[in-house]
């Protein structure tokens, strides 16, 4: 059988500063090494992968601890050269989303939003039961993550921003966006859209997460 542990089972964390020790199990000491190199040398070249890994570094180094994200997305934004962004949100963050064009356009991008309900097919035409709709027996909208990468697709977005996608929704929508994807806002409805704080509070008011007869019936 084969070795399922990786790197949550780590205690090390020795890859980040290699002032420890490795675990027997360690993802890096088994990595082919011709291909991490082959890697290396995409972070280290000019195409989109390149800049965009690098672009992430600099935001991270000189901004860490000091920008927002929504701050943050501006300046990985402007560090990759892009000047279109699209944005895919949610019907239930679009006065948040207006906010995001807003502060976007004035750091002198070009914003293109396109709602999550675009299209307007209702649910029953894709074959989700009316019993499953959020308020059965109305008319319903389903989320329309495919069109919404193609809106923006048509556009030539250079980077496209999900705002508060449902899960599920939002890798659809990943999947079918030509332009590289960044979640500015994942979506929790129960958590105000701040999803870690069933993880920061796993061993108390989040137990539930743990609850095995629960769980099996999710
Ligand atoms: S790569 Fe190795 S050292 Fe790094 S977290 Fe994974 S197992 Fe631990």
């Amino acid at each position: 059988m084969p070795d399922t542990k990786s790197c949550s089972d780590c205690h090390q964390l020795n890859c980040y500063h290699e002032d420890k020790m490795y675990p027997k199990f360690c993802l890096t000491e088994a990595l082919d090494q011709a291909r991490l190199e082959e890697i290396a040398e995409i972070y280290r070249g000019d195409s989109l992968d390149g800049r965009m890994a690098r672009a992430s570094a600099e935001v991270e180094g000189i901004y860490y601890g000091k920008l927002t994200r929504v701050e943050e997305t501006l300046a990985f934004a402007r560090r990759i050269g892009a000047t279109r962004i699209g944005i895919a949100t949610c019907i239930g963050l679009i006065e948040e989303t207006r906010v995001v064009a807003r502060f976007l356009q004035f750091g002198g991008m070009e914003t293109f939003t396109v709602l999550c309900k675009v299209g307007a097919l209702d649910k029953t035409e894709i074959g989700v039961a009316d019993a499953r709709k959020v308020r059965p027996g109305t008319r319903e909208s389903c989320c329309n993550p495919i069109q919404q990468a193609e809106l923006l697709n048509a556009r030539h977005t250079d980077l496209n921003v999900i705002v508060g996608l449902c899960v599920g929704h939002d890798a659809l929508f990943t999947r079918h966006s030509e332009a590289p994807v960044t979640t500015l806002i994942a979506k929790d409805r129960v958590l105000g859209h701040n999803p870690v704080a069933a993880i920061y509070t796993a061993q108390s008011y989040s137990k539930r997460l743990f609850d095995a007869e629960r769980v099996a019936a999710l």
